[in-house]
Parts: structure tokens; C-alpha cells; sequence
């Protein structure tokens, strides 16, 4: 365990500036691998998606992959980055037992993207992130190490290997040192984590699932005392693998790197490992100098040149980003700047827009998602997207309150029928037997019923105490399982009374 002395936050901010430094791990979502044909689907048997290229077995030779390059253009534009006329890929010689050549095909001194930036917003606020670099390179296998308590290598009995994600073509993103956050650090941290995930999702180069491990973090910290001019020497903390986890490890080294300070030590270069159940990082192993590294250009690939007239076509076809969809809707939907957060937080942006495009007014479409289906999303512990309902059927269940045939609380009956698999909306509305009851025949017996049933009420309606009414509607609602169409009920109980 730790035993670090922590330096509570605000009282490290008040004598240190946080410097930051994030670089991001994407996994495309090509079907096949960087350098080689290999299926690349998650979650496959160990080692059944494997070939000599991405074993590394001696003779075999690696082709790059088009649409890889394509992806990583994509997100080198997407970040305002200069997409560069000529590059080389770069070996990364380092021994791991989950990386089968004993080196890594990676860019070093020629990244394919440079000089780029993503403005994220933070409370209000917006800060620039600029990128050092967009560069590409293959995944490693994975080790999996049994029998200890950890699932760390410490302790373990045995370890085995799979090598299906050896060579999934995986594009690294270096931000250059983030500065002037101040006690915003961990929130600018996340929002620029938040910010890339959405925008690379918008793109649609990869599923982005940081769970899955398609998306990853390494976040360094370092500390500097106010006022000083010289940046103080960073950790790494590696593979963090949410957005939360994220902000928790740029606050956690915050404090602890303050306490080492304080107490007249040093902070080591080093890389560090999030510990998800404390929220705090652990030393690992002495961060490695790029010489330690022998880079050397890869001899065995082409120099990367991608024609001006290519770069233009992939820009011309980038989708609306994520940044000027928020501007977009925030006009078209009338939003506040809360709501509209509300509404990117809760993963309810898509959902609305769909079921505006099937034919639902935004304020209704907008009601749904975020009361009464995000209510239930809640209950279910389940994000919104993997509710059983459509966008097509909240749009219907809105244009049939919209035309008069259910109202908000049959609606919410509709929903029910729906969630529960009994079909589309019509098919419930039909079953369950929900129309409005609006038609005077049907509505007069039940009043009729009513007023026989509250002949004290009745009476005070009578002598003209006319808000009295609203005890009748409510039992009427009642006899009809909220089926009434109230207003209507109303007027029908007053007409009869008085006149
Ligand atoms: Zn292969």
C-alpha cells in the first residue's frame, strides 16, 4: 500500500501549477490489422486470429493497411492537424512477451500528423488543447497472468498469451504539455478525454469503448511551485480506461506529487498504474528515454506519402463534429447551455435526433428521452441507448398524443407495453386497450356514475363552487384508468350541473 503523505487539493493548488500531458490510445476499427490480414473482431477465441506477419515468424513481410490510414487522416483532420506529404513508419525495439516481433512498428521522428488542437469546455470555459502529434502504429498482444490476487504479474502462477490483438492498427494522439488550468487540471483533463472520444466516434474510425480497451489514456502530471519558470519532472499514469478514472488520477497526482514536494523530495520519472477501487496510482516501473528505445526507420515498409488530392477527399467527406452539432442543436432545439449538457451526459443527443427525424417536434422528443425513458433507464441500471424503444416509436407514441388518441399518462402506459416486448405502439395502444375517451356517450355514463356516486360534491358544484369539479374529473379519471380526456370531462360535469 501507499504511503505517501497526501497534500489536501486546494491546499496544493494554492502553492503549485499543474502541468499536463495526455497521450490517447485508439484503436481503429478496421476489419483487418495494421500490417496483415488478420480479422481483428473483440473477444474472439485466444489466438484464432493470428498469421506469420503477425506473429513476427521470420520472412514475413508487412503491408499497410488503406482504410488504417484513411482512419488515422480522418482524426488527424478532425484535430486541425497539418497531414503531412511524406513519413516513415519507425521500429520501437523493446522486449514484452506480448509482442511477438520484439519490436514495434510505430513512427518516431515522422509522425503522418502535426500541429493540431481540440478546443473542450469546462464549466463554461474554453480551453484550447494543442497536439504535438497524431502517429501510427500496431497494438500489442495481451498477457494474462492466473492465479494471483490481483491479475497482476506479482504473485500469479502462470501466464499465457493471446495474440489476436497483435497488429490491430492502434493511432496514438500527444497533446503538447497542457498549461494555465489551474485547479480545472482534472475537469480539463476529462473534458479533453470526453471531447476526443466523441469526436473519433463521430468519425466512425472506431467504437471508442474505453471498457473495451479501445480507447486508453496515459496521463502525466507534473507540479511546478507558483511563479516558477521550470517544469517539474512528470509521471505517466498508463492505460487509465475511463473518462471518471481520468480526472481521479490527475487529482491524485496532484496531491501526491504536492506531498513529495512539501517534504523537500523529488517526484521520479516514472510510470504509474490507476488503482480504480482507491482511486490512486502506484509506482511502476522508471520511465524509458526514447534512445532506450533504438528507434531506426522500419526497412521493411514504403515511406508513407499521401497525395494532396487524397487528404482533400477524406476532408470534404468528414461528417459534421461534434463541437458545431452541439451549436446546431442548441440553435434549432432552442436549449439552454444546462439542458444541452443534460442531454450530451445522459447519451440522449442521438436518440433525440433520430426521433426528431422520424417525425417528432424536438420539445416532445426531448421530454421522453429525458424524463420518463431516462427515469427507467435509471431503474434498470442501463444506459438509455440499450432501452428496448426506438427512436421510431417515441416518435409515434408522440404524434399519437400530438393527434388526441392517448395522452401523457397513457403515454407513459404505451412505454410500459413497449419496454416489456408486447410490440410497436399502435400494436399496445390496440391490445391494451388505451385510447382517449372523448366520445359523449361513452364519458356521460361514467360522469353520470359520478355525480350519483358524490352527491356532496355535486351539490357544491351546484350552488357555483365550481373548482369543486376537479374532485369529480380525478374519480372519473379513476373509473376510466386514466383514459378520460380531462378537459373534456370537465366541461361535460359543469354543463350538467349548472345548467
Ligand atoms: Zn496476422
Amino acid at each position: 500500500m501507499s504511503t505517501e503523505t497526501l497534500v489536501p487539493y486546494d491546499e496544493a493548488l494554492a502553492r503549485y501549477e499543474p502541468v499536463l500531458g495526455i497521450e490517447t490510445h485508439i484503436e481503429l476499427g478496421t476489419t483487418t490489422k495494421m500490417f496483415c490480414g488478420c480479422a481483428t473482431e473483440f473477444g474472439a477465441e485466444p489466438n484464432t486470429q493470428v498469421c506469420p506477419v503477425c506473429l513476427g515468424m521470420p520472412g514475413s513481410l508487412p503491408v499497410t493497411n488503406r482504410a488504417a490510414i484513411e482512419g488515422i487522416i480522418k482524426i488527424g483532420l478532425a484535430l486541425n492537424c497539418t497531414i503531412v506529404e511524406w513519413c516513415r513508419f519507425a521500429r520501437k525495439n523493446y522486449f514484452y512477451p506480448d509482442m511477438p516481433k520484439n519490436f514495434q512498428i510505430s513512427q518516431y521522428d515522422e509522425p503522418l500528423c502535426i500541429d493540431g488542437y481540440l478546443d473542450v469546455e469546462v464549466e463554461g470555459e474554453t480551453y484550447r488543447v494543442e497536439i504535438e502529434r497524431v502517429h501510427m502504429e500496431e497494438d500489442t498482444g495481451k498477457s494474462l497472468h492466473v492465479g494471483g490476487a490481483t491479475g497482476r504479474i506479482h504473485g500469479a502462477d502462470f501466464s499465457l498469451v493471446d495474440y489476436n490483438r497483435a497488429g490491430i492498427p492502434l493511432v496514438e494522439i500527444v497533446t503538447k504539455p497542457i498549461v494555465a488550468t489551474g485547479d480545472k487540471a482534472p475537469l480539463v483533463a476529462r473534458a479533453y478525454a470526453t471531447e476526443l472520444r466523441e469526436l473519433v466516434r463521430a468519425l466512425g474510425v472506431s467504437d471508442v469503448r474505453m471498457e473495451q480497451g479501445s480507447m486508453r489514456c496515459d496521463v502525466n502530471v507534473s507540479l511546478m511551485p507558483k511563479g516558477a519558470s521550470e517544469w517539474g519532472t512528470r509521471s505517466e499514469t498508463k492505460n487509465v480506461n475511463s473518462l471518471r478514472s481520468v480526472e481521479r488520477a490527475v487529482r491524485f497526482e496532484i496531491e501526491r506529487q504536492a506531498g513529495v514536494l512539501d517534504a523537500g523530495g523529488r517526484v521520479i520519472q516514472e510510470t504509474r498504474h490507476f488503482q480504480e477501487n482507491t482511486g490512486s496510482t502506484t509506482s511502476g516501473r522508471s520511465k524509458e528515454e526514447a534512445q532506450d528505445y533504438r528507434y531506426f526507420p522500419e526497412p521493411d515498409l514504403v515511406p508513407m506519402a499521401p497525395s494532396r488530392e487524397w487528404v482533400e477527399q477524406l476532408r470534404a467527406g468528414q461528417p459534421e463534429l461534434p463541437a458545431a452539432r452541439r451549436a446546431r442543436v442548441t440553435e434549432e432545439w432552442g436549449l439552454a447551455e444546462k439542458e444541452l449538457r443534460d442531454i450530451v451526459n445522459a447519451g440522449a443527443l442521438d436518440l433525440i435526433e433520430d426521433t426528431i427525424r422520424e417525425g417528432a417536434d424536438p420539445a416532445a422528443a426531448r421530454k421522453w428521452w429525458m424524463n420518463e425513458l431516462s427515469r427507467r433507464a435509471t431503474e434498470q441500471g442501463a444506459d438509455l441507448a440499450e432501452l428496448p424503444v426506438t427512436p421510431a416509436d417515441v416518435a409515434r407514441v408522440s404524434g399519437l398524443v400530438a393527434e388526441g388518441t392517448i395522452n401523457d399518462k397513457l403515454a407513459r402506459q404505451v412505454f410500459d407495453g413497449v419496454l416489456a416486448g408486447e410490440g410497436s405502439p399502435d400494436e399496445v395502444v390496440e391490445k391494451r386497450g388505451l385510447k382517449v375517451v372523448s366520445d359523449e356517450g361513452q364519458l356521460g355514463t361514467v360522469i353520470d356514475e359520478v355525480i350519483a356516486a358524490n352527491p356532496d360534491v355535486a351539490d357544491k358544484i351546484r350552488g357555483g363552487k365550481v373548482a369543486a369539479a376537479g374532485a369529480l374529473v380525478g374519480a372519473v379519471m379513476k373509473a376510466t384508468r386514466g383514459q378520460a380526456d380531462a378537459g373534456r370531462a370537465r366541461e361535460l360535469i359543469i354543463q350538467k350541473l349548472t345548467s
